[in-house]
């Protein structure tokens, strides 16, 4: 019952305490909850407590990435938990599907691994009613008390979204290992009024509902945990006829949600969310962040693996926060073109050309094999017009073959249009 009223509690706080009229508002804001979040961990973290850290200047804090917090995992943590036994915890539950993995009180995650190695994440009751709490605030599309149903298609459940869950809330979730059709009548029975989904499968869903395989009508729609290409949103958009909004949610933090205007911000009143700049000229970035409220596995200096752009116009619905143009994918699929140094060709620039000349062809996957070649794969009836290999081999000039398509069976991975295969 405690963990009931403070979701609520946060839900009201995300709704209408958390509002910021302008920027240096919000930074003073900030700025008091860095300090706040510091000391914490200066007095509770192991890690931190040996060092000699100012809780005035978070410059002097050690960077941080997930190899870095998965070595030091058993002195970072503030609930004194080995690596060896949350890492246990979690893959039986991966194993078993059975989603509440616990160690005491701490919920246990694993993060997808896409990097190469799979982070392990602890959260507390109270960390878990806080996501609750603000998510609900930023995507339900009326109050917390109106009946809604949520149906959730997901790699994988996990006790935080199942946390969502109330009498009024329904929530239903729809585990992606399984068989696709299956779920299509499922969710024709359940008629939900918010789905959330990865975009490739709210891709499916609308081709069903375009299809009349599938009736139903969603007040609102919610991409999540891959990139949403400009092409299939509007598809999604189209079949479904309103805008398409976005959560992007790391298992480090709830990163940026959609405004009613369907723009991304930044949630920097949760975290401050500081900038690599990869190229100037576009905005694109590697956030790093730091955490205001995680306080069992402190996310300080913490680098993504993600590549950001920052949009140029201010978003009219009156949050100070930053607004995100695009989510562009992982830093590791960045191409490369020979030459000394290697020249980077990022993953937007290949995709737009593509669409220049292929205007919505449903999928297709551009992978880069090695420095001397590469391969454009492209659905069985689209043919490759000869200036988009002109076009593509003026920004990546080596070898490019052209190859099938076959659409990804596997709903459960990440489905990428730019693909590096080798390191650099
Ligand atoms: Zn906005």
């Amino acid at each position: 019952m405690f963990y009931k009223f403070l979701t609520f509690f946060y839900y009201l706080r995300a709704k209408y305490g958390l509002r910021f009229s302008s920027r240096a508002q919000l930074e003073r804001y900030q700025q008091k909850q860095l300090k706040r979040i510091l000391r914490y961990m200066k007095n509770h973290s192991p890690f931190y407590h040996t060092k000699n850290l100012s809780d005035k200047d978070l410059s002097s804090w050690p960077c941080m990435d997930k190899r870095v917090l998965m070595t030091h995992f058993d002195e970072l943590n503030t609930a004194n938990i080995p690596l060896e036994q949350a890492q246990h915890v979690a893959r039986q539950a991966e194993t078993t599907r059975d989603f509440t993995p616990k160690i005491g009180k701490y919920s246990v995650g694993l993060s997808s691994g896409t990097s190469g190695i799979r982070g392990v994440f602890l959260i507390s009751p109270r960390e878990q009613v806080q996501w609750s709490g603000t998510i609900l605030a930023k995507m339900l599309p009326h109050s917390i008390f109106c009946k809604q149903k949520i149906a959730f298609f997901l790699r994988a459940d996990n006790n935080l979204y199942e946390s969502v869950k109330s009498r009024i809330i329904q929530f239903k979730f729809f585990d992606l290992k399984k068989p696709f059709e299956q779920h299509i009548s499922t969710l024709q029975i359940f008629r939900p009024d918010i789905l959330v989904a990865p975009p490739m499968v709210l891709y499916l869903l609308a081709q069903a509902q375009e299809q009349g395989k599938l009736h139903i009508s969603p007040i609102k729609i919610i991409s999540v945990a891959d990139v949403l290409y400009d092409d299939v949103k509007q598809y999604i958009s189209r079949i479904f006829k309103q805008k398409i909004h976005q959560i992007y949610q790391a298992t480090e933090g709830l990163i940026a949600c959609t405004c009613a205007h369907g723009h991304l911000h930044l949630n920097e009143e949760l975290m401050l969310v500081q900038q690599k700049c990869l190229d100037k000229n576009s905005g694109r970035f590697i956030p790093i962040l730091t955490d205001f409220n995680r306080t069992t596995q402190p996310i300080i200096r913490y680098e993504l693996n993600d590549m950001l752009t920052l949009s140029s116009k201010p978003c009219p619905c009156g949050n100070p926060s930053l607004v995100i143009e695009r989510i562009e994918g992982r830093c590791d699929d960045v191409l490369y073109a020979p030459g000394n140094p290697l020249r980077p060709v990022f993953p937007d620039f290949i995709v737009r050309l593509v669409l220049q000349y292929l205007p919505f062809v449903g999928n297709f996957q551009f992978r880069q094999i090695s420095l001397t070649n590469a391969q454009l794969a492209l659905p069985v009836d689209v043919k490759c017009p000869p200036e988009l290999l002109t076009q593509l081999k003026q920004i990546l000039p080596i070898q490019i073959d052209v190859a099938e398509y076959r659409p990804a069976t596997n709903l459960t991975r990440k489905q990428k249009r730019v693909v590096r295969e080798f390191s650099v």
